[in-house]
């Protein structure tokens, strides 16, 4: 997310998502191809579903083809999971999820075993548009920005702050062990 200075606290930051339409897509997965194209190391050497951060669940006998992209890292299962019946058509479990998670083998590097996550095609210059939203040709998936602001920043600053002074007048060890012990009742 990109973010730029306002005045006084406020900061604004740009918020990207792709919108995707599950009606329009076709299951060409062109789009994971183009994006395990797209980090390939070296860009473009060579291209395989298996590493793309967009994976398209793919069901052709009940007319499924879902694009999900991988989100974030998650060390454990769900303990529940959730079942979406959409216009009489019953999606798998786990079908939305976007995480990278010890029960599949969805968004994790093939050779390390790594998660893989989407970040929006990130390069220097940057691009227009997301390489996959570039390759669909069906339209299913589009890009948008929005600008939001944000005062975050500042919050962090405080804790920052905070902390040195409580290390200042009791001992970094002191305040480090009172951490540990705040962290183990959590
Ligand atoms: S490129 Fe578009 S139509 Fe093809 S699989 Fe990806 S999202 Fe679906
Ligand atoms: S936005 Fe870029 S990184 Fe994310 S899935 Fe699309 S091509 Fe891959």
């Amino acid at each position: 997310m990109e973010e730029h200075a306002v005045s006084g606290h406020k900061k604004t930051k740009t918020v990207k998502t792709i919108r995707i339409d599950v009606d329009k897509c076709n299951g060409c997965r062109a789009c994971e191809v183009i994006c395990s194209a797209f980090h390939a190391s070296p860009r473009y050497s060579s291209s395989n579903s298996a590493r793309s951060r967009i994976r398209v669940i793919h069901d052709p006998l009940r007319d499924i083809y879902v694009p999900v992209y991988a989100g974030d890292y998650s060390m454990a299962e769900c303990a529940g999971r959730d079942k979406y019946t959409i216009d009489g058509k019953e999606y798998d479990e786990c079908a939305f999820c976007r995480a990278s998670c010890p029960s599949r083998d969805l968004f994790k590097e093939p050779d390390s075993g790594l998660p893989l996550k989407c970040d929006m095609c990130e390069s220097d210059p940057s691009l227009s548009e997301p390489m996959c939203v570039q390759w669909c040709l069906a339209d299913a998936l589009v890009y948008e920005e929005r600008e939001e602001e944000v005062v975050e920043e500042e919050q962090q600053e405080e804790i920052e702050i905070g902390l040195e002074a409580m290390a200042n007048k009791h001992g970094v060890q002191k305040v480090m062990d009172t951490l540990a012990r705040m962290t183990k009742k959590a």
